[in-house]
């Protein structure tokens, strides 16, 4: 990860544990998704329960390591919103 931004100077890394946040980010969208998920694959019973468990229980392993990076973008993104820094 960059130290800081290119364009505006903006400094990434925060203090220690600052991207803690990230990972509620990433937890809170999977669980969502996989919620989501579940309820629409029910409804449209295209494949049996069985199969629903491990599509749900391996997109619930890869999302979130997908996801990572754009979590903590998501986050920093959201704490220069909320509590803007200047450096
Ligand atoms: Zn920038």
């Amino acid at each position: 990860m960059r130290r800081r931004c290119d364009w505006c100077g903006l400094n990434y890394e925060r203090e220690p544990g600052f991207f803690l946040g990230s990972i509620y980010v990433n937890y809170g969208l999977t669980a969502v998704l996989v919620t989501i998920s579940y309820f629409a694959l029910y409804a449209a019973n295209i494949f049996p329960q069985q199969d629903v468990l491990v599509i749900l229980a391996v997109f619930c392993f890869v999302f979130p390591v997908w996801f990572f990076r754009y979590a903590r973008s998501l986050w920093l993104g959201f704490d220069q919103y909320w509590d803007p820094r200047d450096d």
